[in-house]
């Protein structure tokens, strides 16, 4: 399932291919993916030339020049592709339309940028850009961890008399928007705090550590990602999948990373969502 960094890598990846460019013509192929397709959905995109290509949490919006904003929704398994590209980023040509290529745009600039969603929990809407924000799957996001409103005071007041684990608070979409389990995982590692402690009891110390962390352990993934869009592993034009080595997630049984530490990397199922931790480090 991607997370806020790989949804930023596609988003990058896109952007040269779609931002300042015309949707030549919009093709959709069925009527529905998690939800309906809004009403006449590619005839409103066709001839629409895409403005700007932003992210909020996990999802892309596409601000049209008509003042709609195209909202895109990767899901578990949504992937772009991008073909054609004239910048010469991803320089095949066209695949041959295969199964679950369920929306294509053709820019006038020759791209084509591909949405495969064989499981179809992803989403794509149209609405007015003044009213994005409304959108029921935004609405009620908290801020993003990577801009300006997301600091110490912030997360000591959303943390304070919490009684929930750290864990829960930190994957809150209200709280923080587009935090997910990896990069939880991650963030609590470096800041030394078990997953497991209420989050009333993380101290102010530690709080204010973690806000720096989390904005790394993103930052760093999405450097991962931009360095993966110029790799050879991409040369399928697939966007958004990278290569990342973790410190926990993913690693139980494993010896803990931390220099003079011999601990090893534990894993517990929380809210139905495995936590890897170090039960040395974090606590
Ligand atoms: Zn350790």
């Amino acid at each position: 399932m991607p997370e806020l960094p790989e949804v930023e890598t596609v988003r990058t990846g896109l952007a040269p291919s779609m931002e300042g460019h015309v949707i030549a013509c919009a093709t959709v192929n069925r009527p529905d993916l998690r939800w309906p397709f809004p009403e006449r959905f590619a005839e409103r995109l066709t001839g629409r030339r895409v403005e700007r290509l932003r992210r909020r949490s996990k999802y892309i919006l596409g601000d049209l020049d008509n003042g709609e904003t195209l909202l895109v929704h990767l899901g578990m398994s949504g992937r772009m592709t991008v073909s054609g590209d004239p910048l010469g980023l991803f320089v095949h040509e066209h695949p041959k339309t295969a199964k679950h290529d369920h929306v294509i745009f053709d820019m006038d600039n020759g791209a084509r940028i591909t949405f495969n969603d064989p499981r179809r929990f992803g989403a794509m809407d149209l609405l007015p850009t003044d009213q994005i924000d409304l959108h029921p799957l935004l609405a009620k996001l908290g801020p993003e961890p990577l801009g300006n409103t997301f600091d110490e005071s912030y997360l000591l007041e959303k943390l304070q008399g919490r009684n929930t684990p750290i864990k829960s608070a930190l994957l809150d979409q209200r709280i923080i928007a587009g935090l997910g389990n990896i990069y939880v995982c991650e963030a609590l590692f470096r800041a030394n705090i078990s997953p497991r402690r209420k989050a009333g009891n993380v101290s102010k110390a530690k709080v204010a550590a973690l806000v720096p962390i989390i904005r790394k352990v993103l930052q760093d993934a999405i450097e991962a990602g931009g360095s993966s869009l110029r790799d050879f592993r991409q040369a399928d034009g697939e966007l958004g999948y990278f290569q990342h080595s973790f410190d926990v997630y993913g690693r139980e049984d494993a010896p803990c990373h931390t220099t003079d530490c011999d601990g090893v990397i534990r894993r517990i199922t929380q809210a139905g969502r495995s936590s890897f931790y170090c039960p040395q480090c974090q606590r």
